[in-house]
């Protein structure tokens, strides 16, 4: 049967308009597999994944498969319409914003300024979400995530801090908009945030329900197979491992006992083939971003995008729950530039 562009099928809220297939002959897994993971260009962002009613899955090498494609693809056509990469239009730059500057939370620890946790807690405290989707990790620091719905929960988690390893945050998105009453907030790296904006495109409950997406500042994330090998192999020992940072282009394990520091280009031959092609360091699509550079020790860079953004900022400040500090705009421009060059392996 020959799909007719922007037809609709689906049930209410899942209903999905229906693309032109670039291979017409082919299922849509196919064209998903022709157009972003055979060309090397898939993110690992999940999008697809997470609202896939046939089989997607994360295959045991951690790539994106679908094995009984043939008899299971339902050839709904959802996948390729929420895939970020497929019609990729690289973004880039800084982006729009209304203020840029730094914090530190007085509330929380955290990777720099835990600004991250920061504004997830205080739109709770506002009202505004009733939960908060968080990376988790085991003590051999294979990630996974959580649904956080109270500051109890940080007390006993290590939700707070970078853990340098892929975290499956979307199929959990799509969880908690079933289930929040009031709203969901979600931090993620920029690949991941584009994918929330296509499902919010696509899908009315995601647009609704989904109130504050922040994003991380990102030049790489790993595959767990992958790096955790090469971090043993450098002596890290996953039980005293209490950090993970890059540092002015430094990898920086941090354990109980000692330190382990490498030049993170060594890291080169395990760059995941959709970071190698990735150019967005800032999160542009994001109500507001936090990450490292930019700001001193401590402290998170702290970009806020949207009125949301800002609305959670105000009431931060309001509420006395950060410090402010200074955000320094011209020391994210090596980053930028340097996701910016990867345009050149895009090839579409
Ligand atoms: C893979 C990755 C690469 C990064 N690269 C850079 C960089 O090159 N330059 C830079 O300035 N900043 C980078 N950051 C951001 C930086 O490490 C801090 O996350 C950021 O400064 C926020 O710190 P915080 O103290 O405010 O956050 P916290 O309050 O500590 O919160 C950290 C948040 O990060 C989330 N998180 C942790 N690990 C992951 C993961 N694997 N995937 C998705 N979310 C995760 C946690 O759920 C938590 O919400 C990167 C982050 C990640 C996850
Ligand atoms: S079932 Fe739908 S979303 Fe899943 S792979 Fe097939 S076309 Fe894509
Ligand atoms: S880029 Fe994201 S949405 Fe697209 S195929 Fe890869 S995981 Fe799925
Ligand atoms: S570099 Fe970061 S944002 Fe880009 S694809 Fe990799 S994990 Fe996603």
């Amino acid at each position: 049967m020959k799909m007719a562009a922007e037809t609709k099928v689906g049930e209410a809220e899942w209903e999905v308009k229906i693309p032109e297939k670039k291979l017409k002959d082919r299922l849509f897994f196919e064209n998903l597999k022709a157009m972003v993971i055979d060309t090397q260009l898939c993110s690992r962002c999940l999008t697809c994944v997470s609202i896939c009613p046939g089989g997607l899955l994360v295959n045991e090498e951690d790539v994106v498969d679908f094995p009984d494609f043939e008899d299971k693809c339902l050839d709904c056509g959802a996948c390729v319409r929420v895939c970020p990469r497929y019609d990729y239009k690289p973004k880039s730059g800084l982006g729009d914003y209304i203020e840029f500057t730094a914090g530190q939370s007085k509330r929380f620890k955290g990777q720099d300024g835990a600004m991250g946790t920061e504004f997830i807690f205080s739109a709770m405290d506002m009202g505004l979400i009733d939960r908060g989707i968080f990376v988790d990790r085991d003590e051999q620091w294979r990630t996974s995530v959580f649904h956080v719905r109270g500051k109890e929960q940080l007390e006993k988690l290590p939700l707070g801090g970078t853990k340098y390893v892929f975290a499956d945050i979307l199929p959990e998105l799509k969880k908690a908009v079933t289930f929040t009453k009031k709203g969901v907030g979600v931090v993620g790296t920029p690949c991941m945030v584009s994918g929330v904006r296509k499902l919010q495109e696509e899908f009315p409950i995601f647009k609704e329900k989904v109130k504050l997406v922040v994003g991380l500042f990102c030049t790489e994330n790993y595959h767990y197979a992958e790096v955790s090998k090469y971090l043993i192999g450098k002596g890290v020992d996953f039980s005293k491992l209490i950090k993970t940072d890059i540092i002015k282009g430094k990898f920086v394990a941090t354990m109980t006992d000692k330190e382990v520091k490498f030049k993170v280009a060594k890291l080169d031959d395990i760059l995941p083939s959709g970071c190698s092609r990735c150019t967005d360091f800032t999160a542009v699509e994001s109500d507001v971003s936090v990450g490292s550079v930019g700001s001193a020790a401590g402290f998170s860079t702290t970009v806020v995008r949207t009125e949301t953004g800002k609305e959670v900022w105000d009431y931060i400040k309001k509420m006395g729950n950060a410090e402010v500090g200074e955000g320094k705009v011209e020391e994210l421009d090596f980053l930028i530039n340097h996701k910016k060059e990867r345009e050149k392996n895009i090839q579409l």
